[in-house]
């Protein structure tokens, strides 16, 4: 006996044509006008007797894929085994390292409160590269994510850790991966260089429209506009080298000009050079309470995220992938993913830096840390 699997949903299309999507295997089908209407039918009827070879070939194909399953089959079960294996997974250690909270701009939506330049102390360097010991298995995943603040403002830190942390990746025969999460104000192609000889390619960049509306959202210290200089460093970069991702942050002050910021971009001839993300902006975090009249609806973010791919599309960056089935949500709920502030204070969530309850610790006092289900 077949049953529809729980997660199996079906989305009606243009010219009566429809997507068949299974959110736990991620398997993804486009169904013409008749194999939506047959579709349809056999999703609501699957044990029934069919006769004509296109509903019982369709009804194979749906099996097949994991649309219809079997009806004696458990899915919320494993699922739920296989998120509690993926959380306690220790063949990977993801660190999110803030070495400075010094930051170059004042976007109006940061979560960080002031930016004193405190920044990590060598004893605070040698007490992470103890912690990451502490936590990487032989033979593992190390990955560091660099974060602030404004990460390029502590560039030696960074890059002296980075080669540190590679060589203990190297050491326990682990594997290495780094990435930034950087404003891009002080990428420029000598530091991507630098930055590139240590194994850290892949660049998150924030860019909130246009000049006018980016300046206005994430403006400098000095006054300067951040839209040029982002923008300019990006178009010296070498493509092929650095992989940038550009983000959006949605919220109700941009959402009428992101369609001309894709269309800014495209006219630099970035257009297929870069990636371009929209997320919409959520007030998760106590500072980020206030920001919430600037939140738009999940409906709301439904219909402009629509628009924005269709933007994308015309104007030839790649869309964005299709959702893909993930084994947990992010990092706050895998026991091998930390994030360390410019104090050395570890916790679960990036939302979370600067805020005292939510502190695991001090990679200064590993034997003191909170276990992770403390925090979630
Ligand atoms: S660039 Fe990042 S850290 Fe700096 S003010 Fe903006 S959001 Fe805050």
């Amino acid at each position: 006996m077949l049953k529809r699997s729980a997660y199996t949903l079906l989305f009606p299309s243009f010219e009566d044509s429809a997507i068949i999507f299974n959110s736990a295997s991620g398997r993804l089908c486009r169904l013409s006008a008749r194999a939506h209407e047959l579709g349809r039918g056999i999703l609501w009827r699957p044990n029934f007797p069919y006769r004509d070879a296109d509903r019982v070939r369709l009804r194979e194909e749906f099996v097949e894929k994991g649309f219809l399953v079997d009806s004696g089959r458990d899915e919320l079960r494993e699922l739920r085994a296989s998120y509690q294996r993926a959380r306690a997974d220790r063949s990977a250690c993801a660190l999110t390292l803030a070495p400075t909270r010094a930051c170059n701009l004042e976007c109006v939506y940061c979560y960080e409160g002031r930016h004193e330049p405190e920044t990590w102390s060598a004893a605070d360097e040698d007490a992470v590269v103890a912690f990451a010991a502490r936590e990487l298995a032989a033979g593992a995943a190390l990955s560091v994510t660099w974060y602030g603040g404004e990460p390029l403002l502590a560039l030696p830190i960074v890059l002296r850790m980075s080669g540190r942390l590679r060589d203990l990746a190297v050491s326990r025969r682990a594997t290495w991966s780094c990435d930034m999460v950087t404003n891009g104000t002080l990428l420029t192609p000598d530091t991507a260089e630098a930055l590139a000889a240590v194994g850290c390619m892949e660049y998150q960049i924030t860019l909130d429209g246009p000049k006018a509306t980016n300046d206005r959202l994430r403006p400098s210290r000095d006054g300067s506009s951040t839209f040029d200089r982002i923008v300019g460093n990006i178009t010296r970069l070498d493509l092929r080298t650095s992989a940038i991702g550009i983000r959006i942050n949605l919220m109700r002050d941009n959402a009428a000009s992101i369609g001309d910021l894709v269309r800014d971009l495209s006219a630099l001839g970035l257009a297929g050079q870069v990636g371009i993300s929209l997320a919409p902006m959520e007030a998760m975090s106590k500072p980020c309470r206030a920001l919430a009249d600037r939140v738009v609806s999940p409906e709301a973010f439904a219909d402009l995220h629509f628009e924005f791919l269709q933007v994308l599309e015309a104007e030839g960056f790649s869309p964005e992938s299709v959702p893909m089935p993930v084994s947990n949500y992010c990092g706050a709920d895998c026991d091998q993913a930390f994030v360390i502030d410019w104090r050395g204070d570890v916790f679960r969530c990036w939302n979370d830096v600067g805020d005292e309850d939510k502190r695991l610790g001090s990679v200064h006092e590993p034997a003191a840390l909170r276990a992770p289900a403390a925090c979630r």
